[in-house]
């Protein structure tokens, strides 16, 4: 056995080695140690015929999923050795083998996984100049092949599609990706293939042979071939390490990024999608209040359209299409709603039924969900648009599956598959056959009992049953004297004995060996049921996929409807014109309808850029957030919280706000944050949308001045980028630009005096904030009123005269730089505003000034004195 075991592991060299001996998975050596360790489990040793014992330990094989998940949820795999034959017949040592590899990216166990998300598996392919990128979610059967050629393009797919595992090439794991990052931050599985996975013929061959097709041209897979390899490598492996032919996998589905909205990762956390900034919990996301599906199948769904807004105007007027019509008969909009409720999970359901790993109950779970089908299909006869039609063709109502189920399996069947107990009565003539004789053989017994209690004369005589004796009669002491010469004695207890007679052992015989044929037949036609219902695996997944969708435009029609939000009108022009918008989750988390609701007008022309001023706590950011929220929501194909909205497709929306969760080590926050300018100047568009909240504010006030006024030189410039922005300071200087930079507008967040108190109005009104009441804001936080006193002291000292002088003077001085249209650089040189000023005694001076030590008082000063010198 350990020769065996040790053959086996060699050749699971990577996989923490499951094996199956009697009512356990034991695991040896290193495996045992490192299992003992993470499952606080009993280290204990085996005599295995070498000078030390060899470390082991092992849990009961019925528990094993839940140990399994959480060896998974650390990042090893486990490949499970099961014993392949019947113990009693094997002759010799019982036959074993792998019959599984389960990895992060390949768990099927529904328990183990969390149903409103996908679990998807990446495969990875790095060429000289592309990225090949396939994705599976074995439990769904959904598969998808991208292409892109830049390593942040790459990035963000990662992070769009989160993969629980990455297989990839070698040469990925050389490129320069940050794979560390990846599996420590993200706790994404990375491994690396042998390069024979990815030889370009087999890929193609391996995909053409699944899905049973001459050229890979019907796949719509010609424009990919580096994605083809991806692909191709991705299904070897999952072949490999399931051991199955991957039935589910029905399909594959290549896509182009472009064709969804570009969102990178830090906008994707700052937005809060689908997780909150902090707590990383659902409650409080964009997710949260969108979602209110029925159904598993919907949940994923919606949560993925969340991930990948569309740009295509038609593709989202479709959808917009579909909730309006819905909205318009909410009656019957719910009563679908109330027919999805019992709908299971049919996709990952279905994925079990190929596995061959559905159990009965499963099999009535899909039961269930088939019998409201019909009920759906009639009542979305109701829908004219194209997008509910479609659901309509495509949801196949299955009564030929319902009827094969209804006609066989009990409606409360055991969750054993061996036991029998699974059939209705009068499905199969076999199995009624040998029911009957299980339970004439009952009836026998019981005459047998009562014609033994005759003929002895022991009155309390019983025919009984165990596991180990099989039948026998029992007699207790007190009659023994009257047991009859051709009872043999099977067992002798304290107060009683049991005997057998040779009716009693026929009888046995012929009751024992119906209930053996009757548990094996039974689970025959169980497979073959499962089977069949495997054989209709496309028909299952399209119809789900109808139900998924069906699910999630009546939960954005039940929520645009719940929440007052409005049917948004798109157009290309980049115009957004948004009046009475409402954050869509801030709105929720306040009491009472008090959220006040504001007007956005951005366009490509005169309004693009808003310079938005206001103390801290005004309420800028909420506002800024709401109208990327609004805009993304648009193009996700949901209403809007406003009460009129046009919306400009655009084709990013960026994000840089303050606080920034993720401080790679080693980075400032400054670095942090001019990385991430960095990434939006390069990559923003003049159709993007730009969300900068307060730019600069991580360095000395002359620093962060500087470079915020350049950002918006920058982006006001339409040679350069000319991208619709949102840009909120706290530097009043900015609100300069006004009326100097075409395209750039000041607004303010309006508050009110109240004696030493402010009120915020949440109000945002044309014109710049004249102060920052920081002062008061730090006030309403609870700064002791000694320091605030001596705050509003030294406030009346340093007049902000001094500054905003200077700036007035610089603003006349700076021309805007034009520079090609192909500005790929931020060049922090660029960026001076004193790259005009020709006194050399100046400039010396301003080079040798140490200004990351400089306090803002001593800047000011600074600037002053310069100034001056002019
Ligand atoms: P700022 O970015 O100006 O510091 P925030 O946008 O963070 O301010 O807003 C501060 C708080 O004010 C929010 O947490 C929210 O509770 C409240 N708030 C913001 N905007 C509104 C609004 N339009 N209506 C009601 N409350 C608001």
């Amino acid at each position: 056995m350990m020769q065996h075991y040790v053959a086996t592991k060699k050749e699971y060299p990577d996989c923490i080695l499951f094996y199956r001996l009697g009512d356990f998975y034991e695991m040896f050596f290193e495996d045992a140690v490192t299992v003992s360790r993470e499952l606080e489990l009993t280290l204990t040793g085996k005599d295995c015929g070498l000078e030390e014992r060899a470390p082991m330990c092992g849990i009961p094989y019925h528990a094993a999923e839940t140990y399994i998940n959480r060896l998974i949820e650390r990042g090893h795999k486990v490949a499970i050795c099961e014993q392949v034959e019947d113990p009693k017949l094997a002759k010799g040592m019982v036959k074993r083998e792998v019959i599984r590899v389960v990895t992060p990216g390949t768990v099927l166990d529904i328990q183990g996984l969390d149903e409103t998300k996908n679990n998807y598996i990446m495969c990875i392919v790095c060429t000289a100049d592309r990225f090949g990128i396939s994705l599976a979610d074995i439990t769904t059967g959904q598969c998808l092949v991208t292409e892109v050629d830049k390593e942040r393009k790459l990035l963000d797919e990662i992070y769009k599609f989160m993969p629980a595992e990455i297989i990839c090439n070698h040469a990925f794991l050389v490129c320069g990706a940050d794979i560390n990052d990846l599996r420590e931050r993200l706790h994404i599985t990375v491994y690396g293939l042998e390069d024979w996975y990815f030889d370009d013929s087999t890929c193609r061959k391996t995909l053409e042979k699944h899905f049973h097709c001459k050229t890979l041209k019907g796949l719509g897979l010609d424009d990919f071939s580096c994605g083809t390899i991806a692909a191709g490598a991705l299904f070897q492996y999952l072949y490999e390490t399931q051991k199955s032919n991957m039935g589910q996998m029905t399909s594959i589905t290549p896509y182009f990024s472009d064709r969804f909205m570009l969102l990178d990762s830090s906008t994707r956390r700052n937005l809060e999608l689908v997780e909150t900034l902090r707590e990383k919990q659902k409650r409080g996301s964009l997710l949260w209040v969108l979602d209110k599906t029925k159904t598993a199948m919907g949940a994923r769904m919606l949560r993925s359209f969340v991930e990948q807004p569309l740009i295509d105007q038609e593709e989202i007027d479709r959808r917009l299409e579909a909730v309006e019509e819905l909205n318009g008969q909410p009656m019957i909009r719910d009563e679908i709603r109330e027919y999805l409720q019992p709908v299971y999970d049919l996709e990952r359901l279905v994925s079990r039924i190929t596995y061959q790993s559905a159990n009965p109950r499963d099999l009535v779970a899909f039961k269930t969900s088939l019998q409201m089908l019909p009920y759906i299909k009639q009542l979305l006869n109701s829908f004219q648009g194209s997008l509910l039609q479609k659901v309509q063709e495509d949801l196949d109502s299955l009564e030929d599956l319902y009827q094969l189920v209804e006609e066989s399996i009990i409606d409360d069947p055991p969750l054993a598959m061996k036991e029998g107990g699974i059939l209705k009565d009068g499905y199969h003539e076999m199995v009624d056959h040998f029911r009957e004789a299980k339970n004439k053989g009952k009836q026998w017994l019981s005459e047998l009992e009562s014609e033994e209690r005759e003929k002895t004369g022991i009155r309390n005589l019983k025919v009984k049953y165990n596991k180990v004796f099989g039948y026998y009669l029992e007699v207790t002491n007190s009659f023994k004297n009257l047991v009859p010469a051709h009872y043999t004695r099977k067992q002798t207890l304290a107060n009683a004995e049991r005997y057998t007679t040779d009716r009693l052992k026929e009888l046995e015989e012929e009751i024992l060996g119906a209930e053996d044929k009757l548990s094996s037949l039974e689970y025959e036609l169980f497979c073959t049921v499962r089977d069949t219902i495997a054989g209709e695996v496309v028909r299952i997944q399209k119809t789900a996929r109808a139900i998924a969708a069906l699910d999630v435009f009546a939960s954005f029609s039940c929520v645009a409807q719940k929440n007052r939000f409005v049917r948004p009108k798109l157009n290309q022009k980049g115009k957004i014109d948004i009046h009475d918008g409402r954050h869509p989750v801030v709105e929720q988390m306040i009491p009472n309808d008090m959220f006040i609701a504001n007007d956005t007008y951005l366009d490509n022309g005169d309004h693009r850029i808003s310079v938005i001023t206001g103390p801290n706590m005004a309420g800028k950011s909420t506002y800024m957030r709401q109208t990327a929220l609004i805009v993304l929501m648009a193009q996700i194909g949901s209403f809007v919280p406003a009460a009129s909205a046009n919306i400009g497709i655009v084709d990013r929306i960026f994000t840089r706000v303050g606080a920034s969760d993720d401080l790679a080590s080693g980075q400032s926050t400054f670095m942090v944050e001019m990385t991430e300018v960095a990434n939006i100047l390069r990559n923003a568009t003049s159709d993007s949308l730009l969300i900068l909240d307060e730019i600069g504010r991580g360095t000395s006030t002359f620093d962060g001045l500087s470079i915020a006024w350049a950002v918006i030189e920058h982006i006001a410039d339409t040679r350069i980028l000319g991208a619709k922005t949102l840009f909120a300071t706290h530097y009043h200087e900015l609100t300069e630009l006004e009326g100097k930079l075409p395209g750039v507008h000041n607004y303010c967040i309006a508050v009110k005096e109240k004696g030493d108190d402010i009120v915020f109005l949440r109000k945002i009104v044309q014109g710049g904030a004249d102060k920052s009441y920081g002062i008061q804001v730090a006030r309403l936080a609870g700064v002791p009123e000694s320091v605030l006193a001596r705050a509003k002291e030294l406030v009346a000292e340093l007049t902000d005269a001094d500054i905003t002088a200077t700036v007035k003077d610089l603003a006349g001085l700076k021309k805007p730089k034009s520079k090609s249209a192909h500005y790929d650089e931020v060049d922090m040189t660029q960026m001076s505003l004193f790259d005009t000023v020709k006194d050399n005694d100046i400039i010396d001076e301003l080079k040798d000034m140490d200004i990351s030590n400089m306090t803002p008082l001593d800047a000011l000063n600074t600037l002053y004195r310069l100034q001056n010198k002019i």
